[in-house]
């Protein structure tokens, strides 16, 4: 695996790597890496694809409350899972590469981008879809993969990619879980015993109450017992909603490409979670 530190080194193995592969697939991250990640990384190998992994810990996603400064870094076991994995390129820029001082522009989209996270934390999406866009133009990717985990950014950055014409295609993988059902995150590691037991109940909350949107149940009686399930088990929901998947609209019942999302406190840690209906 080769890596890259500056834009110079990275256009240099890219062009190598799209020689020899005939295509790029990028899988953006910020590092921390765990197998959520690497189903990305392997669902890129497996269109046969040149992998690029970029690692930044993005400053313009995180709220000037958020947790940037305790965000977790770990390059040497990352890079050492990427290698292992398939992964050609690792693309490791610094802050004065992805945000030199004399920059002007960042990317605000709306539609997707306004609910949900969006109003949670003001300023995020307007900070993944600048990094997104400026990764997409340093790589320039056929197509680049992100997980359903986020299912709000996903729906975030294929507007964007649709909008402005930008030329590749967005692939969603599905989230890797924990045996219990947790979703797998980088913040998961911050979760205390008795939280961790606590926090297999975001997707046994999700998952009851899926079921029962699926069978023809209004959306209102059943989103409010699953809030207050979450409650009662300990949590501060911040939403809980059923929406269409790609607008992220609200919903008054399940129909085709509905998604349940949720985003729900345990102490110092935020989850977020979705499922489709
Ligand atoms: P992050 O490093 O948290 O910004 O995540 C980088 C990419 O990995 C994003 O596209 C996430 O949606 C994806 N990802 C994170 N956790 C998971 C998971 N449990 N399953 C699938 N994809 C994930």
């Amino acid at each position: 695996m080769l890596i890259a530190r500056t834009l110079d080194e990275l256009r240099r193995h890219c062009a190598t790597l799209r020689e020899r592969c005939g295509s790029l697939g990028l899988v953006p991250t910020m590092g921390a890496l765990h197998e959520g990640h690497m189903a990305l990384v392997r669902a890129a190998a497996a269109h046969g694809a040149g992998v690029v992994t970029s690692i930044f810990v993005n400053p313009l996603q995180f709220g000037p409350t958020e947790d940037l400064a305790r965000y977790p870094r770990d390059e040497a076991g990352d890079l050492a899972q990427l290698a292992a994995r398939g992964c050609h390129v690792a693309w490791l820029p610094d802050l004065a590469t992805m945000y030199p001082p004399d920059d002007a522009t960042t990317i605000s989209v709306e539609g997707p981008a306004l609910r949900w996270e969006g109003d949670a934390r003001p300023g995020h999406f307007r900070g993944v879809a600048t990094v997104c866009a400026k990764l997409f133009g340093q790589v320039r990717p056929d197509r680049a993969y992100f997980g359903e985990k986020d299912w709000q950014q996903l729906q975030v950055v294929s507007r964007m990619v649709a909008d402005l014409r930008l030329p590749l295609e967005i692939v969603g993988v599905p989230t890797v879980r924990e045996a219990d059902g947790l979703a797998l995150s980088s913040r998961n590691r911050f979760l205390l015993p008795g939280e961790r037991r606590q926090a297999v109940h975001l997707f046994a909350a999700l998952e009851a109450a899926a079921h029962r949107l699926a069978q023809g149940e209004g959306a209102d009686p059943v989103l409010d017992e699953a809030r207050a399930s979450l409650t009662r088990e300990g949590f501060a929901v911040d939403y809980l909603a059923l929406v269409d998947g790609p607008t992220l609209a609200p919903l008054p019942a399940a129909r085709p490409l509905a998604r349940l999302i949720a985003a729900a406190r345990l102490g110092s840690v935020r989850l977020i979670d979705n499922m489709a209906v």
